[in-house]
């Protein structure tokens, strides 16, 4: 017998499978110590065959009593394979670090923050003219410290290693440890409401296949899912329930180990490595059968698998960044065809792609529109930030909301201000009138370009001529400062220095616990507000909050990113959702410069499915998904001159391709440097594809052979489907 293997060598740029011959038995799957030129090597059998045209050498040994690749895994690899990524780094994804010679990767990251003794201000004022980006950063750090990552991204490497040489800012690693614990959570007796137990009855009657579970917030999804479970593990099956970040949700994690014990397992990035492969392991050998974790629990290793469900469906974290990048959904997919298992996902805002694929009939929707303990939505009031500029209020706090903020104080009650971070520097906005320069083909917002005093989209590469003063009312101001969560905390203890203020962002969540320590510290009653950034606005379940303050609610709306107003809207409805759970009534106040954009007109009214109208039609009409599909193809290379001509051929290749496909498969193509042109020494160019009918179109292998063909020793080509993030 001929098995073979996948030769683990982690630096190798191709699948590598060579054929080993052994002297006893070698189940598929497992994990296997070969001879490899001089050394011994690990390596994963992924199949056997009669006969080899080699030469072959003897497995050593077999490393663990079970294959440690379930069947469902290998044949998750080749489809993965069809999408061009290799077997070694799928098999990475399934197969913890301990098991991998123990090749371990703390994650730690450059936080960048200003020396000591630094005032940004004075600072400034030492630099060259000219050094508008190096001025930024100081402003930004002065607010916060921030990754280096962050910063490179949004300004530009050069700056921050001029400011380093400087001695202004200094930089440390710092490692990001994410471990989550459980919240205690109180046993409460339940017995589930109507609309609950018939969202439950139709999944558990409904055979196999999607189903969407659209619930306004507080409707008892989690109850829902919990229960599902628990009848599947009663059938003697196993179960992955997937939540957008573990760390976030500690109430989560309390109520699974409530109800599950230690039939349940937890698998997140927090864990150390040795935590990792015990509950790995626990899960594989089927000692634990529920996989609770964020997007890469997707891969828990259980068997006979009855469902997988994925909470806050629409959420942004489902989508892999990193190598290689996959879609949650479509992993989730797949294992559930293999197992003919159910996947279930909830969201109060479902993504756009998902509620269209329900209308569809694609997937089952379950509608839930109630609270369960029928308390109202909270009130939404769109307060307009242009009337309070003329009326010569220039803080960041209406009025209206210091009233409310006062009267929440008075009653005992508590109040959450969110603060968008996202989209933060670049867009060109009249702080007068509210206009935004937008692309003319595309209607995403444009993106100031400092370095050539332009305005880029993003997506086609079309420029514009910076404007001095706004199209539409001729007012001058059009850039604005930036607000930090640390500025709206000193507002707040200013104005009201007996109130009792908690921030929660990037910056006071770096160290172990700190999110536990902050949602712990507010659900006891020991602040009067928690300040936060979009993190407070996931699920969280805090009985005495009657009061959200939203302070720039349409920053989201101009990112620039085809997906901003649906991300606007989702954003508003899971912060609204905070307010107002144990039917004191919630009040949520929402300040915008663009009150009459359509975003607040449907979120004000919880009205989804008229977004969702809305918002679909724009998306046709501009060839966006879900009625298109967009693949970026980002050029990467030290060498500008290699990057280019790689580009250029990719062009001119993938022309000739939409020439034969016109329409039918291929709408457009463009070519232009990356948003940035510019990271770590690597020039970045994209080819840019518009598909026409993604369920249709047959086109994606020829494009990733084209993508392909134009890698070399200096060229990387990343192909990226719908990216979330163009930059
Ligand atoms: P969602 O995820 O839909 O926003 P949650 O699952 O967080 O809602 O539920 C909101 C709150 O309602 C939780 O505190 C939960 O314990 C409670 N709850 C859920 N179902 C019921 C029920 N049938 N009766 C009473 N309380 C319930
Ligand atoms: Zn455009």
């Amino acid at each position: 017998m001929i098995y073979k293997v996948i030769v683990d060598i982690s630096n190798q740029e191709v699948d590598r499978v060579f054929d080993y011959s052994a002297s006893f038995d070698v189940p598929v799957g497992s994990r296997v110590l070969v001879p490899f030129g001089r050394q011994t090597k690990e390596g994963f059998v992924i199949s056997t065959a009669e006969t080899s045209k080699h030469e072959t050498k003897d497995i050593i040994k077999v490393l663990d009593d079970y294959p440690v690749i379930l069947p469902e895994m290998l044949k998750l690899c080749e489809y993965l394979k069809a999408q061009n990524i290799r077997y070694i780094d799928s098999l990475r994804l399934f197969i913890p670090a301990k098991l991998r010679g123990g090749r371990v990767k703390i994650l730690s990251k450059y936080l960048l923050s200003l020396a000591e003794g630094v005032n940004a201000e004075e600072a400034k004022t030492r630099l060259r003219k000219g050094s508008d980006a190096q001025a930024a950063i100081l402003d930004e750090l002065a607010a916060a410290p921030r990754f280096e990552s962050e910063i490179n991204a949004m300004y530009s490497a050069s700056a921050v290693k001029s400011l380093l040489a400087k001695g202004l800012i200094k930089k440390e690693l710092v490692e990001i440890e994410r471990a989550p614990q459980a919240m205690a959570v109180k046993r409460k007796e339940i017995t589930l409401t109507e609309e609950q137990q018939k969202a439950v009855d139709t999944v558990m009657n409904g055979g196999e296949g999607v189903y969407l579970i659209h619930g306004v917030t507080g409707s008892g999804k989690t109850e829902i899912y919990m229960t599902i479970i628990e009848k599947l593990l009663a059938e003697g099956k196993t179960a992955i329930m997937l939540v957008p970040e573990i760390s976030l949700t500690p109430q989560m994690l309390g109520v699974f180990r409530l109800r599950f014990g230690d039939k349940v397992s937890v698998l997140h990035s927090g864990l150390s490595d040795g935590e990792r492969y015990d509950e790995w392991r626990r899960l594989r050998l089927g000692e634990s059968r529920v996989a609770l974790g964020a997007r890469s629990a997707v891969f828990a290793p259980v068997q006979n698998l009855g469902a997988i469900i994925i909470d806050e469906e629409h959420d942004t974290s489902y989508v892999s960044e990193g190598n290689p990048r996959y879609f949650t959904s479509d992993i989730a997919t797949f294992r559930i065809k293999y197992n003919r298992a159910k996947l279930i996902m909830g969201s109060a805002t479902p993504s756009l792609d998902s509620y269209q694929k329900a209308k569809t009939g694609e997937y089952k929707l379950i509608t839930l529109r109630n609270r369960v303990n029928r308390c109202e939505l909270p009130v939404m009031e769109t307060i307009d930030m242009r009337k309070e500029l003329r009326a010569g209020n220039v803080s960041i706090f209406s009025k209206e909301l210091l009233s409310a903020l006062d009267k929440t104080l008075a009653e005992g009650n508590q109040a959450m201000i969110f603060l968008n971070r996202r989209g933060f520097a670049s867009f060109v906005r009249c702080r007068s009138c509210g206009y935004v320069a937008k692309c003319k083909d595309c209607e995403v917002s444009l993106t100031y370009h400092k370095d050539d005093n332009t305005l880029k989209c993003h997506y086609c590469g079309r420029q514009y001529k910076m404007i001095d003063k706004c199209v539409v009312c001729g007012f001058q101001h059009l850039k604005e400062g930036k607000v930090g969560t640390q500025k709206v905390v000193e507002e707040i203890n200013r104005i009201f220095p007996h109130a009792r203020v908690l921030r929660m962002d990037n910056d006071t969540t770096r160290t172990k616990d700190a999110y536990f320590k902050i949602l712990s510290a507010f659900g006891e009653g020991k602040a009067d507000i928690l300040v936060g950034t979009q993190m407070i606005a996931k699920g969280h379940d805090f009985p005495n909050v009657t009061l959200v303050g939203i302070l720039d609610a349409d920053l989201a709306l101009y990112f620039s990113d085809y997906r901003s107003n649906e991300r606007t809207f989702q954003l508003i409805t899971q912060v609204a959702g905070r307010a107002g759970r144990e039917c004191k009534r919630g009040r949520v106040i929402m300040q915008t410069y663009n009150p009459k954009h359509y975003v607040f007109r449907y979120a004000e009214r919880y009205d989804y499915e008229g977004f969702f109208e809305k918002e679909s039609n724009v998306r046709e009409t501009t060839k966006f998904p879900p009625f298109t599909r967009i693949v970026r193809l980002l050029v990467l290379s030290q060498k500008e001159d290699e990057a280019l001509k790689a580009t250029r051929k990719l062009y001119t290749e993938l022309s000739a391709l939409k020439t034969e496909r016109f329409m039918k498969e291929i709408i457009r193509v463009q070519a232009m440097r990356a948003p940035i042109k510019r990271i770590s020494g690597s020039h970045r160019f994209q080819v840019v594809i518009w598909e026409a009918l993604p369920e249709k179109a047959e086109v994606m292998p020829e494009i990733y052979k084209i993508a392909e063909s134009a890698i070399s020793r200096d060229v990387t080509v990343f192909c990226e489907i719908n990216p979330q993030q163009m930059i």
